[in-house]
C-alpha cells in the first residue's frame, strides 16, 4: 500500500522540485538575488522554512538553501521489489512538496499572480489571530482543507453546507480535470470569504500551501514554540490544529505529495476515489489516509477520522442553524424583510421575571407577522423582549445573556444581526422567508438556545414579539431604564471595592501557558471577557474557563501585585510565570496570547508609549506594523514593553498606571482615538489634562519616530516631563 503512495508522492516532489528550482532561476536572472521575497502581512517569512527550519528567507537568495534542503529530503522511488513497511519516504517526500510549493507561491507574490481571482491566498497573522479566538471558545470545530472539485455543483455544496452545519472552516481550491470546487460553488452563488468559513484558496493543487502555512504559524502564534523547533511545531499542529483534507475527484501525483505533507502535520486526508488506504500510522491520531465512496457519510468519516466533536443543536426551525452562519450577510437583493437600523424602530431586551408568571417555551408575537407586510413595504418595528427565570438567575446576568441574542440570530441561515439593545438591526433574507421563517422563530431560537448554553442558570424563557409602534415604544421605555441602570453599575466598580478578580483560561487550549486576569478596571485582552462576564461565566459553569482568585494581600498597590494572584498564575502557567504585574507594562506585565486588540509598546526616546489597533495596517512610529509587533508580543510569554491588551482598558484608570497611565501615550491611530474618543476625553479632564486627545500623535501626523519627537515638542506633551521611563 504504502509503497504506491511513497511512489506517487515522490514523483509528485521531483516535479515541484524542478518547478520551484526553475522558478526560482528565472527570477533570480531577471530580478537578482538580493530581491526581497515574502508573505503579505506576516513576521514569520516563508512560515513553513521559518517553523521547521528556522530559516528567515527574506530574499531570493535565501530561498536557494531551503531548496537544496527540499531536494536531499526527495529520495528515489522504491523498485518494485522493495517493501516499505513504513511511510518514511512519503512523508520526507511531503515535507519536501510543502518547501517548494511555499517558494512557488512566495515567488508568485513576487510577480503580481498571486492571489488569483476570486481567492483570498495568504492567510495573513492579523487572520490569524483572529479565527484562533473562534478555535479557542469552540464556535469554530475544526478546518478542512477541500482539494478538487465534487462530481456534480449539487454535491459540491451539500458538502460543503453539510461541513458548515458543523462548524468546520472550510478552505475550499485546487482542481480535477480543470474543474475547481471553487466555480461549483461560484455558480451556485454559494457566499464565501472568511465571515462564511468558506475560503477559497486557489485553483491549483500548490496554492493550498497557503492553508498549511496558516496551520503551522498557529504553533508558533499561539503555541509558544521556537522556530526551528520542528517536532514541536508538527506536534501542536496534530493535537491541537484540528484540520484534515479531502481529495474530491482523482488525485494526481502533486496531490499525492501534498496530502504526504499535511499528514506530516497531523491532518489526515479522506479521499472519494478508491485509493490504497493507509491505516494508523502514528504521525496522524487515527488513520492517515481513508476512502469514502459515499457522499451521505464523506462529512461525518472525516470528522471521525480527525476526532473532530462537534455539539448539534436541533432548534425546530425551517433553516439551517449553525456558528457558521455567524458572519453572512443579507445583502439587498436578498433582502425580505429588515427590523431596527435605518428601517424602523426596534430593540431587544432580556429581563430576569418571576418565575410564577413564566411560562416555558411561550413565545407571543402581538401584531402582524412578515407575511401581513404592508403593500410594497419591507419594514415593521419590532420589540424582542425575553423574560427568564431560574433558581441560580441574576440581574447581574441579564446584560450577559441579551449580548448573546447577536449570536443566537445570526446562526439562522438567512437571518442577520447586527449591533444591540435599541441600537440593533435585523434582516430576513428572501430565501428563508420561502422557506417558512416567520418572526416567532426568533422566539423559538431564543428560547432553546438560552436553554442549550446557559441551562445552569436558566430555567425558564418565555419571547414576547412586538410589532405595533405603540407596544414597542411603552416596553422600550421600561428596556431604557434598565440599560441606563446596568451601565451605571458598571462605571461605578473598581478594582478596590471587590475582594475577588477572576481568571480566564480559554485561550490555554493554543496558548499553553497563558491567562488572562480580569478585573472591574481591566478586561481580558480579547475585550471580550469583562470582570461581570468572567464572574457570571464562573457562577453557570463553576469547571469552566473561568476562575476567582481572591485578592488577598496586597504585595504593592501601584504595580497591582498580589500576592494570591501570583500564586495562581504560577501553578496555572505550568510555572513559568512567577510574578505578575496587573497594572504594569515593564514590571513583569501580563502575558498574551495572541487574541489582543491592540498592542501598547514602549517607544522609550519619547518617553511614552504607542498603541496600535489590529484594524490598523499602516506603520507606526517604531517602524513595525500591527503584525510585525504581533508576531514578538504572543505565544503567553511576559514580554516587558509590550503588552497585549482589550480596547476599553485604555480609557480605565488603571490603564498601565504604574507607569503614569494615559499621560504616557505619544501616539495611536486615528481610528482607535475616535472610537474611544469620549472615554478618552473624559478621562483627560479626570488626569488634568482636557486637551490631552490632541496631544496624541496620529498616523496623519507621523509616522515615523523623529517626526514624532517633533510632534510631541511642538504640543508639549506631558510624557516629555513626567519620569524616565527606562
Ligand atoms: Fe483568551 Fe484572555 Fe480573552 Fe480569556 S480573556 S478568551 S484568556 S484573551
Ligand atoms: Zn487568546
Amino acid at each position: 500500500m504504502s509503497k504506491i503512495v511513497a511512489t506517487l508522492a515522490i514523483k509528485g516532489a521531483q516535479d515541484l522540485y524542478k518547478q520551484a528550482s526553475d522558478f526560482l532561476t528565472k527570477a533570480i536572472k531577471e530580478k537578482g538575488p538580493e530581491q526581497k521575497i515574502g508573505f503579505p502581512e506576516t513576521a514569520f517569512y516563508l512560515p513553513m522554512a521559518n517553523a521547521l527550519l528556522g530559516a528567515k528567507v527574506e530574499a531570493l537568495k535565501d530561498a536557494l538553501p531551503i531548496l537544496e534542503h527540499a531536494k536531499s529530503l526527495i529520495k528515489e522511488p522504491p523498485s518494485e521489489k522493495v517493501w516499505l513497511p513504513y511511510l518514511g519516504d512519503a512523508l520526507d517526500a511531503g515535507m519536501a512538496a510543502l518547501f517548494c510549493e511555499e517558494i512557488i507561491v512566495a515567488l508568485r507574490y513576487l510577480y503580481g499572480i498571486e492571489p488569483e481571482k476570486d481567492c483570498v491566498g495568504f492567510c495573513t497573522d492579523s487572520i490569524l489571530r483572529q479565527l484562533g479566538i473562534q478555535l479557542v471558545d469552540g464556535r469554530m470545530t475544526g478546518v478542512a482543507l477541500i482539494l478538487g472539485a465534487a462530481p456534480d455543483n449539487k454535491k459540491a455544496v451539500e458538502i460543503v453546507r453539510q461541513l458548515q452545519e458543523k462548524n468546520i472552516l472550510i478552505f475550499v481550491g485546487s482542481s480535477t480535470n480543470g474543474r475547481s470546487i471553487i466555480d461549483q460553488l461560484l455558480e451556485e452563488n454559494v457566499q464565501m470569504g472568511w465571515d462564511n468559513y468558506i475560503v477559497p484558496y486557489g485553483r491549483d493543487t500548490i496554492s493550498a500551501i497557503s492553508v498549511l502555512n496558516f496551520a503551522i504559524r498557529s504553533a508558533l502564534t499561539f503555541g509558544g514554540i521556537k522556530a526551528g523547533q520542528a517536532q514541536k511545531c508538527l506536534l501542536y499542529t496534530k493535537e491541537r490544529v484540528l484540520a484534515f483534507g479531502l481529495a474530491l475527484g482523482a488525485v494526481d501525483e502533486i496531490k499525492v505529495a501534498t496530502g504526504a505533507g499535511a499528514i506530516n502535520m497531523g491532518f489526515p486526508v479522506i479521499a472519494d476515489t478508491d485509493i490504497p488506504e493507509i491505516k494508523a500510522s502514528g504521525v496522524t491520531t487515527y488513520e492517515a489516509l481513508v476512502k469514502e465512496l459515499d457522499y451521505g457519510k464523506i462529512v461525518s468519516r472525516c470528522l471521525e477520522v480527525r476526532g473532530v466533536k462537534v455539539k448539534v443543536s436541533n432548534i425546530p426551525i425551517p433553516v439551517a442553524y449553525a456558528a457558521a452562519f455567524e458572519g453572512e450577510r443579507v445583502r439587498r437583493e436578498q433582502l425580505y424583510a429588515e427590523f431596527g437600523g435605518k428601517a424602523s424602530l426596534g430593540f431587544e431586551f432580556i429581563r430576569m421575571g418571576d418565575s410564577s408568571k413564566i411560562e416555558d417555551g411561550k413565545v407571543d408575537l402581538v401584531g402582524p407577522d412578515i407575511d401581513q407586510l404592508p403593500e410594497g413595504m419591507k419594514s415593521l418595528p419590532l420589540g424582542i423582549y425575553a423574560e427568564v427565570s431560574g433558581r441560580k438567575m441574576q440581574k447581574d446576568f441579564e446584560p450577559i445573556l441579551e449580548r448573546q441574542l447577536h449570536r443566537f440570530l445570526n446562526y439562522c441561515m438567512g437571518v442577520m444581526h447586527i449591533g444591540q439593545r435599541d441600537m440593533n438591526w435585523i434582516r430576513i433574507s428572501k430565501d428563508a422567508y420561502a422557506k417558512g421563517f416567520r418572526l416567532k422563530h426568533l422566539g423559538v431560537v431564543i428560547h432553546a438556545m438560552l436553554h442549550q448554553e446557559f441551562g445552569a442558570i436558566v430555567d425558564k424563557v418565555q419571547v414576547t414579539l412586538y410589532t405595533k409602534e405603540d407596544d414597542v415604544q411603552n416596553v422600550l421605555v421600561q428596556a431604557k431604564k434598565a440599560y441606563d441602570e446596568r451601565d451605571e453599575r458598571l462605571s461605578g466598580m473598581t478594582d478596590e471595592n471587590v475582594d475577588t478578580f477572576y481568571s480566564c483560561e480559554l485561550c490555554q487550549s493554543f496558548a499553553p501557558n497563558h491567562v488572562c486576569v480580569v478585573t472591574p478596571e481591566k478586561l481580558g485582552l480579547c475585550g471580550a471577557y469583562s470582570w461581570l462576564d468572567a464572574k457570571a461565566a464562573y457562577e453557570i459553569s463553576p469547571t469552566g474557563g473561568n476562575k476567582p482568585i481572591t485578592k488577598g494581600q496586597c504585595l504593592d498597590l501601584n504595580l497591582g501585585e498580589w500576592h494570591p494572584v501570583n500564586d495562581y498564575i504560577y501553578q496555572h502557567s505550568n510555572k513559568t510565570i512567577e510574578r505578575f504585574c496587573l497594572y504594569s507594562i515593564l514590571n513583569c506585565p501580563s502575558t498574551s496570547c495572541g487574541c489582543f486588540e491592540c498592542i501598547v509598546a514602549i517607544i522609550p526616546e519619547a518617553n511614552g508609549v504607542m498603541i496600535v489597533n489590529r484594524d490598523y495596517s499602516g506603520m507606526t512610529p517604531l517602524g513595525m506594523t500591527f503584525t510585525a509587533l504581533a508576531g514578538s508580543v504572543g505565544g503567553g510569554a511576559q514580554t516587558p514593553g509590550f503588552l497585549g491588551v482589550g480596547k476599553m482598558y485604555i480609557s480605565s484608570k488603571k490603564f498601565i498606571s504604574a507607569e503614569g497611565g494615559l499621560k504616557r501615550v505619544v501616539w495611536m491611530p486615528k481610528e482607535l482615538k475616535e472610537i474611544l474618543a469620549e472615554k478618552l476625553k473624559n478621562r483627560a479632564k479626570e488626569v488634568g489634562d482636557p486637551d490631552l486627545l490632541d496631544k496624541i500623535a496620529d498616523e496623519t501626523s507621523t509616522t515615523t519616530s523623529e517626526g514624532l519627537l517633533e510632534f510631541l515638542q511642538k504640543v508639549n506633551h506631558p510624557a516629555l516631563t513626567m519620569p524616565s521611563l527606562l
